[in-house]
């Protein structure tokens, strides 16, 4: 290939002409074996091309909440409110996709308050995935104002191409969920910090309303001959920008210290509100109470927060609820426990007692359920290194194991060598007998 000299390196343009010419020079248009990826396999209840055919949408909100059921155990409330907004959204984008849009739509955003690991990426992520819309996660936080430092709010547009295999019109459809909305709020006195977010916000207010994003950032020359490559193999060009007027928005967060600005509002109105109860179910209470103007008072332009019209509020997880979720969630950790301890041939027994005192100890850590993941990590770490060399071949995980790791593991391989005595002579009686058979020479051990 040769690039005219020029003062500079080649613009991305000049690039693409002289790579398209190359192409069709040496191999007639076709992709080079390099270049033949297949394309990821779109889910059967998606069209490959929604320009094409119409978006398809038949779910109802009961039946979004009882998907969400099998997976999210409690946030009775969130589930519902999201299974009605996600269902009105995706109607209308249906809708839009045969020509009837309401001009005057308002499009269902979503703001989720709740602390750490309770399940709100859970929430959001199983929907995208019974729905089958490409899904796209990030922290707000890695946004800086100006796109330098940070990332460039636009990659997560084109984050959601990738996440639809290259297909720019499924990526219109997608979700995006940013977490840590709560840490660009402009308002430093709240969040401890001095960063002003107010750039951040105008940003993605700019895509929560509507705009087109480039499909390839400029500086993406890999993008640029990817595209020209499924151009020439499909003979099919993707739009080369991404609208976002159908991408639905759901932002996060903790926001803490905004249960004081509800109250303060609350006291100064006279409303009044007696919540009981432990103090953080009192704040849980007041939380919910929140109105526009607290948002705003937190440190959100009122343009944004306004785009967000969905509220939606996550409970804290009590030890019972904790012990529900590893004994019937069907996302349960347990039933990762059990797979990789099965993988060696190995049963683990999770008895109920042993699930519980898992629950109290994961309540303990303060971080929603996520504590349940640091818990067992800790109690069956040294089981997970040991039991696959060894001839044990189930365990029960009781109250006594999870309190007591070690003195448990270390019974369980005690009894387990008395028992594997008799099997490794019976493996070695075998042998020798083979050996003798084969070779008519006697092994001795
Ligand atoms: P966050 O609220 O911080 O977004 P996540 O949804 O990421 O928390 O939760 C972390 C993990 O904990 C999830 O992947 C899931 O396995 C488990 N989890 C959290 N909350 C629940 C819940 N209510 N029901 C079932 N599992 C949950």
């Amino acid at each position: 290939m040769n690039f005219a000299v020029t003062s500079g390196p080649p613009t991305p343009e000049e690039l693409q002409r002289e790579l398209q010419a190359f192409m069709k020079q040496h191999f007639a248009g076709g992709a080079p074996p390099f270049f033949n990826r297949a394309a990821p396999a779109t889910p059967p209840s998606q069209p490959a091309t929604t320009d094409e055919k119409e978006f398809q949408f038949s779910h109802k909100p009961k039946d979004v909440k009882a998907h969400l059921d099998r997976f999210v155990i409690k946030q009775e409330e969130a589930k519902k409110v999201l299974s009605v907004a996600l269902c009105d959204h995706y109607h209308h984008v249906r809708l839009a996709s045969m020509g009837q849009d309401q001009p005057n739509y308002a499009k269902q955003n979503i703001i989720l308050v709740g602390p750490t690991g309770v399940g709100k990426t859970y929430l959001v992520r199983s929907m995208a995935e019974l729905i089958g819309v490409p899904f796209v996660k990030a922290d707000a936080t890695k946004f800086s104002e100006t796109g330098y430092v940070g990332g460039d709010v636009e990659d997560l547009v084109r984050d959601l191409v990738r996440q639809a295999g290259g297909d720019v019109r499924r990526a219109q459809y997608g979700i995006i969920y940013l977490d840590e909305i709560d840490k660009i709020s402009t308002a430093s006195h709240i969040t401890g910090r001095d960063v002003s977010g107010r750039g951040v916000q105008t940003n993605l207010l700019k895509l929560m309303e509507e705009t087109e994003v480039p499909a390839r950032a400029p500086n993406d020359i890999a993008g640029q001959i990817q595209a020209m490559m499924e151009m020439s193999q499909q003979g099919r060009k993707q739009p080369s920008t991404i609208n976002t007027r159908h991408i639905l928005f759901i932002v996060s967060g903790a926001f803490d210290g905004l249960e004081k600005l509800v109250s303060k509002r609350l006291r100064e109105s006279m409303i009044g509100f007696a919540a009981r109860g432990p103090a953080q179910d009192r704040d849980e209470e007041v939380i919910r109470q929140a109105q526009t103007r607290d948002f705003i008072d937190y440190g959100f332009e009122p343009e944004f927060i306004g785009r967000l019209p969905v509220r939606v509020f996550c409970h804290s997880l009590n030890t019972d609820d904790l012990y529900q979720i590893l004994a019937h969630s069907e996302g349960s950790i347990v039933r990762q426990y059990e797979q990789s301890f099965g993988a060696y041939g190995l049963k683990a027994a999770f008895k109920e007692d042993g699930m519980r005192r898992l629950a109290e100890m994961a309540a303990d850590e303060q971080t929603g359920a996520r504590g349940l993941m640091t818990v067992c990590e800790r109690v069956f770490r040294e089981f997970k290194f040991e039991l696959p060399s060894t001839l044990v071949s189930q365990f029960e995980v009781s109250r006594e194991l999870v309190e007591q790791p070690a003195a448990a593991l270390k019974k369980l391989l005690e009894q387990n060598l008395g028992e594997g005595e008799p099997i490794a002579r019976q493996g070695i009686a075998a042998f020798t007998e083979q050996f003798h058979k084969e070779h008519n020479l006697k092994v001795a051990f």
